[in-house]
């Protein structure tokens, strides 16, 4: 997608939210009044300062900000269709390297499109906004979608979730809007909004193949993330890598082999996804829908205890992932791509653009041409 296109489709999503969020698996007392549609522009960067490059940035992360002031969105159009050249991808099936391959870049853009447009955009925080002022009917409280009884926590004047979820919450609330992207991208009339398909369920056609990609690259992603876990501390180093193995249980749970890991070879060098389209709507959705509802009402409802046990127990690694796959995880692992970045040089009272060529020299280059102020 250039970034017209992009701007196009995510303007038409930000449209389309309020008739989008009730899809959501809560109702209205745990939703925002009003949604707050984001600020967003697609940008095409001359350079990037910093130890890596992010594909769009979403701020601020205050929640309690987000709640009242709303937020801004930048994709950096040119860092999400950088392009890496063609190689075989660990973990996805031959019979899928295709489709993959040929999708995924496009499964990219909805998975971050809904999950910075809707994801981090949508749910309310029950709170007591002042001493005996409550955002929500204090008397009659909502009733929890999970337990069926009137919630009995909220956020006490004072708190935030910041404050009241701490360390765990960046990865918490990466996992909800991850899990926001995989719980709308099986609609048909957004992937419409991206601009595939007609609106019809097909999971054969263009549309289809774009969902299929989104949950096979999510799959994926939660058995790369192993590489983002270290088995000294065992912790986790980087919170969406977290949040996208959570996710991979999710998937491996949902019943009926909707997603399985195969292997013959005991050292699971020939470890792949199995994922069945066909059971995206039935099984793999609302696996995610349940576990998405549980991640939304225990944060609107800051109630640490449970939303901790749920996190804790779906990143946990056990035995097996920190033995057997993590070491074929990092055995497979190609090299992290980096980013040649132009520089611009004043010539003449002109400002031209120097580039480089895609290679280690090429980069290397680039920094030592680029003068630091
Ligand atoms: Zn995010």
């Amino acid at each position: 997608m250039v970034n017209q296109e992009r701007t196009k489709a995510f303007g038409k999503l930000v449209e389309a939210a309020p008739a989008q969020i009730p899809k959501l698996p809560w109702g209205k007392d745990f939703e925002k009044d009003k949604f707050l549609a984001p600020d967003f522009t697609s940008l095409e960067i001359l350079s990037f300062a910093g130890s890596g490059i992010p594909a769009g940035i979403n701020i601020p992360n205050y929640d309690d900000i987000r709640q009242n002031e709303g937020f801004k969105n930048v994709s950096l159009g040119n860092v999400l269709s950088a392009a890496a050249p063609k190689e075989r991808i660990p973990f996805i099936r031959s019979e899928d390297q295709e489709v993959f391959e040929k999708y995924k870049d496009e499964a990219f853009e909805v998975q971050v499109g809904l999950h910075e447009l809707l994801g981090h955009g949508c749910g309310k925080l029950l709170q007591e906004t002042e001493p005996g002022k409550f955002n929500f009917d204090h008397k009659n409280p909502p009733t929890s979608p999970i337990t069926g009884t009137p919630v009995e926590t909220y956020y006490k004047p004072g708190e935030t979730w910041g404050s009241v979820f701490g360390g765990m919450g960046p990865s918490y609330e990466e996992c909800r809007a991850e899990c926001v992207a995989m719980s709308l991208c099986p609609d048909y009339g957004i992937l419409k909004i991206f601009g595939f398909g007609n609106g019809q369920e097909d999971i054969e056609g263009e549309a289809g193949s774009v969902l299929y990609a989104c949950y096979l690259q999510m799959a994926r992603a939660g058995v790369t993330a192993l590489q983002f876990w270290d088995p000294n501390s065992r912790k986790w180093g980087q919170p969406h890598m977290q949040a996208r193995f959570a996710i991979l249980k999710v998937f491996l749970e949902a019943g009926a082999d909707f997603c399985t890991l195969h292997h013959t070879q005991p050292d699971l060098s020939d470890l792949e996804i199995h994922l069945d389209k066909t059971k995206i709507q039935s099984h793999g959705r609302p696996a995610v829908n349940s576990f998405l509802q549980k991640l939304q009402i225990y944060k609107a409802t800051a109630d640490l205890a449970a939303g901790k046990k749920l996190y804790e127990d779906y990143t946990n690694v056990g035995e097996w992932y920190a033995g057997k796959l993590r070491p074929q995880v990092l055995a497979q692992a190609k090299p992290r791509k980096v980013f040649v970045q132009a520089n611009t040089f004043l010539e003449g009272g002109k400002v031209v653009l120097r580039e480089y060529e895609a290679s280690p020299e090429g980069m290397i280059r680039s920094f030592v041409e680029r003068e630091y102020i």
